[in-house]
């Protein structure tokens, strides 16, 4: 990275060209570096017309499938259970397929094609899309990204009509936001493994026969060393728990699933020994667009139920649409879904377009879009009022189903944090070059000199504007738009900077610092893949037809504006230290200790 920084400076449209065909750049490790890798996000990627005729169809049937089933979906959510006939029906749809090669029985779908399939079945039924998605998103991915041939021809076919229903056994009682910790082990005996353990909350548990398993192929106590397996529920030793009485997705099957003494060949194994920690990781990072595409779906779904709401309830002699405060929920509810669309849309098209590295853009579209169906789930409900809070109404159902998407697949806190070091790593190891630089100055003047010049020139490109620190392609009726993205990115470069200079290795423990840092990437992601949306509506329908879309890049843009803006002052001066010793003193009596008796 070093070395591919400083070319860039010195020749720049061959660098800009040469960085762009390269599959390994990120988007947001540049963005940490002060460079806007513009070429990656425009145009807008755009399905192509085959891809859209299918997808129009997929939308058309769906419709047919589960639209009636409102009344059923209600029912199972308070009975907890999917009856098994319409697990049959999903089935026979194929969407237990979508995402696998046509060669072997499946519908062949990109990231793009699977995230837009996954958002409509969750404008119905939440847990359905969490059934579809867990098969899909983490269940068989494994297959799919590390599977041998011999494997992938074994099992794919059966995966795809659905034969096979796939989960993806990660979790235990002692081990959650801390994978690397799991406690189920898998020792050598002959060409087999001896899986034994315990998970916990497995989606699709029980009624699945193909299961991803994560085990210890050491010892227990370390850390890391663990294998994927694809262990299948006629093998012996194999059993699952009752059905979980959960808050939300009720009518999905989650259950713990126990591996006793369970024999698996070799030829079972996933990927390497050893190296089961980066599958598991590689395979929640590729998934993350179905869960981003479901919280989209949900929103959308959320929007035409309060705007019917807010145009049929009247109050004080008048539809409750006309007032401001109720505008106000509907305006960024509208803001908050196109925002979600266009980052979850922006991921999965960096996927399909062989993009590698796209696991911090992954984990920001996650937690936003997640957060954000949380915002609109809550005001959708507030503004039904009273109605909202009945079971009769499926506000509340919404609520309680969204709020899981938070906390799996890599909780919240667990992701900004990832999102922070991770998008932040180049510009540390930049740094650590330059600190041995200083020292080297003097025993190798030569590569002293380069690293350090390199730095003048980034810091240098930083304080003018120019080179890539600037977007050269959106349309100028964006203008004000762009500046506000380009201020923000020099600030966050020059913070993120500031931060690891200040904390070097110990940045790992400063959270509240990293979550600031963290907030300003995700704002600064989703704003770019918006920006990109609508320059290219604007180019392709003009001004007045891309008239709503440049009011959502008003709104969001000042919004992101201000928040950027207040992260980075809180940088230096904030109540954090306060703020621990308050939960510090809270921990030490577990209790609040105050009361006005
Ligand atoms: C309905 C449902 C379905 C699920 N499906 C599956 C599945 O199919 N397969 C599977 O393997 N798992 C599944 N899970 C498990 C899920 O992925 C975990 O619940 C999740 O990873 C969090 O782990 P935990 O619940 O143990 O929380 P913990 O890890 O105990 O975390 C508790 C809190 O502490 C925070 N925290 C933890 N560590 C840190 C840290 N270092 N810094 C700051 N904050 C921290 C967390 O963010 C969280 O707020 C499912 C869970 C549910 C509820």
């Amino acid at each position: 990275m070093v070395l591919r920084a400083s070319e860039a400076l010195e020749t720049q449209p061959k660098d800009v060209k040469q960085r762009v065909t390269n599959k390994d750049t990120s988007f947001m490790r540049s963005l940490c570096m002060g460079y806007i890798e513009e070429d990656m996000l425009l145009p807008f990627p755009a399905m192509s017309a085959e891809e859209r005729e299918t997808l129009q169809g997929v939308v058309g049937s769906l419709g047919d499938l589960l639209g009636p089933r409102e009344k059923d979906f209600r029912a199972w959510d308070r009975a907890a259970e999917m009856p098994s006939a319409y697990v049959d029906e999903l089935k026979a749809f194929g969407l237990f397929g979508l995402i696998i090669p046509e060669a072997y029985g499946g519908l062949g779908f990109g990231s793009a094609a699977y995230s837009r399939t996954l958002q409509e079945v969750a404008k119905f039924d939440a847990s359905t899309a969490v059934t579809v998605g867990a098969h899909s998103s983490i269940g068989m991915r494994g297959l799919l990204l590390f599977g041998s041939e011999e494997q992938r021809t074994r099992f794919l076919p059966r995966l795809a009509t659905g034969e096979m229903i796939a989960a993806f056994c990660l979790t235990e009682p002692g081990s959650g936001s801390d994978a690397a910790s799991i406690r189920t082990t898998a020792h050598r005996e002959g060409d087999d493994w001896i899986l034994d353990g315990n998970k916990l909350w497995i989606t699709n548990g029980g009624i699945a026969d193909f299961f991803t398993v994560f085990a210890k192929t050491e010892n227990a106590d370390t850390r890391g060393h663990m294998t994927a397996f694809i262990v299948t529920r006629d093998m012996p030793g194999v059993s699952v728990g009752p059905h979980e009485d959960k808050m939300g997705l009720r009518a999905s099957s989650t259950t713990t699933v126990h591996f006793e003494k369970v024999r698996v060949p070799d030829s079972h194994r996933l990927g390497e020994v050893g190296k089961g920690f980066k599958v598991a990781m590689k395979i929640l990072n590729s998934g993350r667009t179905g869960l981003g595409g479901g919280a989209v779906g949900t929103m959308k779904h959320l929007i035409s139920l309060a705007t019917r709401q807010a145009n049929e309830r009247s109050q004080f002699g008048k539809p409750i649409r006309e007032f401001g405060l109720i505008k106000q929920k509907i305006g960024q509810m509208v803001v908050d879904c196109y925002a979600s669309e266009s980052t979850v849309h922006m991921v999965a098209a960096l996927a399909d377009q062989g993009y590698e590295d796209y696991a911090v853009e992954a984990a920001i579209s996650k937690v936003f879009s997640s957060e954000a169906l949380w915002r609109c789930a809550d005001e959708a409900l507030q503004t039904a009022g009273g109605n909202g809070y009945m079971t009769e109404y499926p506000y509340e159902r919404i609520v309680r189903d969204a709020r899981i998407n938070r906390i799996f697949e890599g909780t919240n806190e667990i992701l900004r944090l990832f999102i922070a070091l991770s998008a932040m790593d180049d510009v540390g190891r930049h740094l650590k070059e330059l600190s041995k630089s200083l020292q080297g100055v003097f025993e190798d003047p030569i590569k002293g000199f380069g690293v350090l010049r390199e730095y003048a020139l980034r810091r240098a490109s930083l304080a003018t504007g120019i080179r890539k620190s600037v977007f050269t392609k959106l349309d100028p009726r964006l203008k004000s738009h762009t500046a506000i993205f380009e201020e923000a990115t020099k600030d966050l470069a020059i913070a993120v900077d500031r931060v690891l200079r200040k904390h070097g290795r110990n940045i790992i423990g400063k959270q509240f610092a990293s979550k600031r840092l963290a907030e300003a990437m995700i704002d600064l992601f989703v704003l770019a893949c918006t920006l990109s949306r609508v320059n290219s509506s604007l180019l392709a329908n003009g001004e007045e037809k891309a008239r709503q879309e440049m009011q959502i890049l008003d709104v969001l843009s000042d919004q992101v504006r201000r928040r950027v803006r207040q992260n980075f002052d809180l940088v230096d001066r904030n109540e954090d230290e306060s703020l621990k010793a308050l939960a510090d003193h809270a921990f030490e009596l577990e209790k609040y200790a105050w009361d006005t008796i």
